[in-house]
């Protein structure tokens, strides 16, 4: 959608959803929108998203990732704030002089000593990118060598991200002597996927906020770990339990952290086990 602008798939797509998602639309474009661009779960996309400067016309100097280095309004804030050309696009921030390209960054006032520094950082990284008349602004995938999309480079790049940190819980999980009906809700528990009702207000299916309070302690938003970690409910069970097993402990306020508690406490391998079970 990106880069093929010109396509009748684009359009098409353009004119039904407009970058919105009707909460009419299928079940697979709401996932989709999701994972690709809601926070959470979504996000991951822009991280891969560099901007190939052309002509510069299309491009927010400021705001946009385009020297694959981050976005300059984060990484030069306090200059940003002193620009008076914040909206601007890349052309708009210089002009061609005899085929070469100069920048024309324009401030409020002066600056101080400290910011002369950042304004030197700054110009050391645009010098090095030049406007290429003629061409037009573009698209690189940065987790891809050529530039371009690849399916597998995505793959690698969310498995990274999401799966390394928790391969100890799910390597312990996996080997776990429980039924399958409640192996199946610890990994629910863990990724997130319960129908709690804070999972259901933000998939659309409860539309007031006041109808996902929890109904045990009608104090707090039902989430995944508030149900089964933090409730004042849910907490006299846990305590009940330490209390049996004769265990002293903080317990975590969420899945992955109290599975790991578990694990982490104690080292006899019968024992550890059965602690994995609870
Ligand atoms: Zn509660």
């Amino acid at each position: 959608m990106l880069k093929e602008r010109d396509s009748l798939w684009y359009k098409i797509l353009k004119t039904k959803y407009n970058d919105m998602v009707p909460s009419t639309t299928s079940c697979w474009w709401k996932d989709l929108h999701s994972l690709c661009f809601e926070e959470g779960g979504g996000q991951w996309i822009e991280g891969g998203l560099c901007r190939k400067i052309g002509e510069g016309n299309e491009v927010n100097f400021w705001h946009v990732n385009w020297l694959s280095s981050g976005i300059l309004k984060e990484k030069f804030w306090r200059l940003f704030n002193l620009s008076v050309q914040q909206n601007y696009t890349v052309k708009e921030m210089g002009r061609w002089s005899n085929g070469s390209w100069i920048w024309e960054l324009l401030w409020q006032r002066p600056f101080l000593h400290r910011e002369v520094d950042m304004m030197d950082e700054l110009m050391n990284i645009i010098a090095n990118h030049s406007l290429t008349e003629g061409t037009p602004d573009s698209w690189v995938w940065t987790k891809e060598e050529g530039g371009s999309y690849s399916v597998k480079s995505a793959y690698d790049l969310l498995q990274r991200d999401v799966l390394e940190p928790l391969d100890k819980v799910y390597q312990n999980l996996c080997s776990i002597k429980a039924p399958s009906n409640v192996m199946c809700l610890a990994w629910k528990v863990l990724l997130n996927r319960i129908q709690s009702k804070e999972n259901l207000k933000r998939k659309g299916i409860i539309q007031d906020t006041s109808q996902t309070t929890c109904p045990f302690c009608l104090a707090a938003v039902e989430s995944t770990s508030h149900l089964f970690f933090t409730c004042p409910k849910s907490w006299q069970v846990w305590i009940s339990v330490y209390r049996r097993l004769g265990i002293s402990v903080v317990s975590p306020e969420e899945g992955r952290a109290h599975m790991l508690m578990f694990l982490d406490s104690c080292c006899a391998r019968d024992r550890k086990s059965g602690m994995s079970f609870i």
